[in-house]
């Protein structure tokens, strides 16, 4: 606001300054304070915003901009937005990016003489909302504060709108950060470093904000943790990192929600060491949550598997998803229970019917915690805690999580009933309009309610009376809220007015009066109105402390139907997809029998899925797959990858039978993502990726590799394949990796290279044509079937027909593809004589070869590809 004061001070001299009208002093002041947000400033029935602000918001929302005289010579420029509708407004400006800061008036403008009392009540960003229309339903809010000392990052994250909270810390932050932004998929991040954090936000789409280092402080963010968490919340075991960036979360928090944060009152340690790694590749490519194409959940593993009946039940699938397990009894303490259900489809079903009026109570503890739970939220409540009895009686008795988690449901009977004794069913969402109790609930407000209703007879039968007294016909005793009520007489009977009326408004048509009585029956009427209106505000008041007081048992009681329901829907999955449930192993072993891709299944139909198995152990760790493009080669490398996650979150599995080795991290090399926003090209991606991959991959690992090498050409591709497979099988990293490759090369390493074995998805050709058989079995393949497939895709008949001639050629030239790997096996590469098999080219071949090219339909990489065949041929001669 500094710019808007110095521009008006341009403008007008700072003496016509002191003219500015005392509210918009009052503005300016706050503004001041908040430079960084959009200021809304209410104003009886609106939110106004000024100058700036006005511009910005009224181009954004497409608001009408208009002026306010405020005491200079030009008006401020102005819009606004009605109180009732202002979430709406909020959502949209903090999901274009802005902050808001809302300011309330905080005197009754109809009580106080001078300027209203206004202040701050709070500031919305990405991370800190709360309210229901700006949260996904079945995403969390996580808000993160990142503090970094040097190669260390301490973390810590929240959910306002649950009160969840961890922390924890990770030593390579300057490989690692990135990752660890996307695994926790925050809305908005907190720091005083930026640089890279900036950048890592900015790619992954994350609101950033800087925060000074002062928030940052040891010993301040020390004593806020012990304030809200108490001293006995493990602190001093904390790295100074960790503490610093609790802390200065805590403080965040307090800035923009400006109320005590009751619900966040459980610092947890966020264990990472405890789940599987999943980094941002590896989930995106497996399209875990959300699909590659568009985006959405339809057509990911969470879009198959979410069977959820909550949206609170979803978030917690979400992130069994993004984090499975590592502890072998652990994942089977969740696969027991999902046997359970899966093997009881009554006692599912029952579960399920259960969970039907269950509401999204997590996030009601927010709303419970900053005293803004409205009626409808009670209602919600209190159908929800209505079924937990029912639920507790059928599944207490049962044995291992199932047990566990429901003695954990508490029914908290006394705030049930109270709720429903209160509430009325149609109460409305507003709290300050009546009509939130039930009648017979309190005495006092029947009282009121009867003479407010009998009020209506009464105002009847006046207008009656009247009516006869007068001998006027249409006289009617109307009500607004700026003059009370009034009898309204038509010009045609003004004569018939008798002295006792005294006139109140004239209009057009018609005249508008008072008598004495109808301002006694008005005081009655109103008074029992507002009187009631105000009581049931009161004793609504009373019923949300209540509700804060017991914050701690509806979070229990959250957590574990949260809980139920994720597994009651893994449980459904199961039965419905008919997977199995997986063994576990800790020796390197993934066998899996008729295994299929979970989503792919479903996409084209399960009896059009073509199962294949999969056997990887400490002898056979290394799968080269060829086959033609479109085989199925990705396709079932997913599919190894995603029945792994599943295993390890404690789902069943899409196989007849899977004994899957608890894997520590998942890596992918999939397909040619290029990252247009980070202005790296096809091959710089891959080779990014590759090298995270070479760097970090552990005889525990799974790694997907499709098509190394492809962005470069042929012999550099083939070269960089070769090394990767040869690093991946030795005894430093010994990984269990599937590896699709379109060289065939490759396959001469099985039988040279320890661990390595072939295998080829199977097509046969018919006449020209090819038909996929989908089949994975042992073995090389020796033909790509490319020309094949490129007709099958619609390339013109000449050019087919072309190609096949030259193909001919090229196989009567011996150009043949083993031998330029048996070649390399035989380090002939290096030896000055590289013969790669190409010596039987004659010079007239050579330029017929040349005449015979179509330069102009040649990619750039076919191209140089060709060029450098021709030089080696060349060379030759
Ligand atoms: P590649 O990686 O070999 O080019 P993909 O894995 O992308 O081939 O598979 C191409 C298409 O083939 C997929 O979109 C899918 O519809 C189908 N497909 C793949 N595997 C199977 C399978 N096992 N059974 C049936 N259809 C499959």
């Amino acid at each position: 606001m500094q710019r808007v004061l110095l521009h008006l001070q341009r403008l007008y001299g700072k003496g016509e300054l002191m003219a500015l009208s005392a509210m918009m002093q009052q503005y300016l002041e706050i503004k001041d304070k908040h430079k960084d947000e959009i200021l809304l400033f209410r104003v009886g029935d609106f939110y106004e915003m000024f100058f700036e602000d006005a511009v910005t918001v009224s181009k954004e929302l497409e608001l009408t901009l208009t002026g306010k005289d405020c005491g200079l010579e030009e008006r401020a420029p102005m819009c606004g937005v009605p109180y009732h509708a202002v979430e709406t407004y909020i959502a949209r400006l903090v999901k274009k990016g802005f902050r808001v800061a809302i300011c309330e008036q905080l005197t009754d403008p109809a009580l106080s003489k001078g300027l209203v009392e206004r202040d701050i009540i709070r500031i919305v960003t990405a991370g800190t909302a709360t309210q229901q229309n700006m949260l996904e339903e079945k995403n969390p809010n996580y808000l993160l504060s990142v503090c970094l000392n040097r190669k260390k990052a301490g973390l810590s994250f929240c959910d306002v709108s649950t009160g969840e909270f961890y922390v924890y810390g990770i030593d390579n932050a300057d490989i690692a950060l990135e990752d660890e932004l996307s695994r926790i998929g925050p809305k908005e991040v907190i720091s005083a470093t930026s640089d890279t954090l900036n950048l890592f936000c900015e790619r992954l789409q994350i609101a950033f904000t800087q925060r000074q280092e002062s928030c940052y402080e040891y010993k301040a963010c020390r004593q806020r943790l012990i304030r809200q968490f108490g001293s006995d919340s493990g602190i001093s075991d904390l790295p100074h990192e960790t503490v610093q960036a609790a802390g200065a979360l805590i403080d965040y928090l307090e800035d923009t929600q400006k109320s005590a944060l009751v619900h966040v009152n459980k610092m947890s340690v966020f264990q990472n060491k405890r789940y599987m790694l999943i980094d941002r590749t590896a989930s995106t490519n497996l399209e875990l949550t959300h699909t590659l194409r568009d985006s959405g959940r339809k057509g990911s593993l969470l879009g198959v598997i979410d069977k959820t009946c909550t949206a609170m039940g979803g978030r917690l699938m979400k992130s069994w998803i993004e984090e499975p397990l590592k502890d072998k009894d652990e994942i089977n303490f969740r696969l027991d229970a999902v046997e359970r259900f899966a093997n009881d489809p009554v006692l599912l079903t029952e579960i399920r019917k259960a969970f039907e009026p269950v509401y999204d109570i997590e996030r009601l503890l927010s709303r419970i915690a900053l005293g803004n739970v409205n009626p409808r939220d009670c209602l919600a409540l209190s159908a929800t805690l209505r079924q937990v009895p029912r639920m507790y009686a059928l599944l207490s008795g049962e044995e291992g999580l199932i047990g566990e988690t429901a003695k954990e449901l508490d029914p908290i009977e006394d705030i049930e009933s109270a709720l429903s004794q209160a509430i009325s069913e149609d109460a409305p969402v507003l709290i300050k309009e009546g009509g939130i109790f039930k009648n017979g609930f309190n005495a006092q407000l029947d009282r009121y309610r009867e003479a407010s209703l009998n009020g209506k007879t009464w105002v009847a039968q006046l207008e009656q009376k009247e009516r006869e007294e007068t001998g006027i016909k249409n006289l009617k005793i109307g009500y607004n809220r700026l003059f009370g009520y009034y009898i309204e007489v038509t010009r045609s009977f003004y004569e018939l007015v008798p002295l006792r009326f005294t006139r109140k408004q004239t209009l057009a048509n018609c005249e508008r009066f008072i008598t004495d009585e109808l301002k006694q029956l008005e005081n009655t009427i109103l008074g029992a109105q507002d009187n009631a209106v105000k009581l049931e505000y009161e004793m609504f008041l009373a019923i949300r402390e209540e509700l804060k007081n017991n914050i701690e048992r509806i979070r229990n009681t959250a957590q574990a139907l949260k809980t139920l329901d994720a597994l009651q829907a893994l449980a459904l999955a199961a039965a419905e997809n008919d997977y199995v449930r997986p063994l576990l192993n800790e020796e390197g072993r993934y066998e899996i029998k008729e295994g299929r891709h979970p989503v792919v299944e479903q996409a084209i139909g399960r009896e059009k899925f073509v199962p294949n198995d999969t056997l990887l152990t400490n002898d056979d760790r290394i799968m080269i797959i060829t086959g033609p493009n479109m085989a199925g080669k990705s396709t079932y490398m997913r599919q190894v990858a995603l029945i792994t996650i599943l295993a390890q979150m404690g789902s069943f599995v899409p196989a007849k039978y899977a004994d899957i080795s608890i894997t520590d991290r998942i890596f992918t090399r999939i397909g040619a993502n290029d990252d247009l926003y980070g202005g790296r090209s096809t091959f710089m991606v891959e080779m990014d990726e590759m090298s995270v991959i070479l760097k970090y991959a552990t005889e525990k690992s799974l790694v997907i590799l499709d098509e190394v090498g492809r962005g470069t050409s042929t012999f550099d591709g083939l070269s960089i394949a070769w090394a990767a497979v040869e690093h991946l099988a030795r005894d430093k990293c010994r990984a269990r990796t599937l590896f699709a490759t379109h060289y065939h090369e490759l396959s001469v390493l099985e039988g040279q290279l320890d661990g390595v074995v072939n295998y080829r998805v199977t097509a046969k050709e018919h006449g020209d044509e090819v038909i996929f058989l989908r089949k994975v079995v042992p073995g090389g393949e020796d033909k790509s079937y490319g020309i094949a497939v490129a007709k099958l895709a619609g390339l013109p008949k000449s050019v087919v027909s072309r190609a096949r001639q030259i193909m001919a050629r090229l196989e009567v030239d011996d150009i043949q593809r083993g031998s330029l790997g048996k070649s390399i096996l035989n380090n002939k590469q290096n030896s000055g004589d590289r013969q790669l098999s190409l010596d039987s080219f004659k010079p007239m071949e050579l330029v017929e070869e040349i005449q015979s090219l179509d330069v102009m339909s040649m990619s750039p990489i076919e191209a140089l590809n060709t060029l450098f065949t021709l030089c080696e041929k060349a060379r030759r001669l």
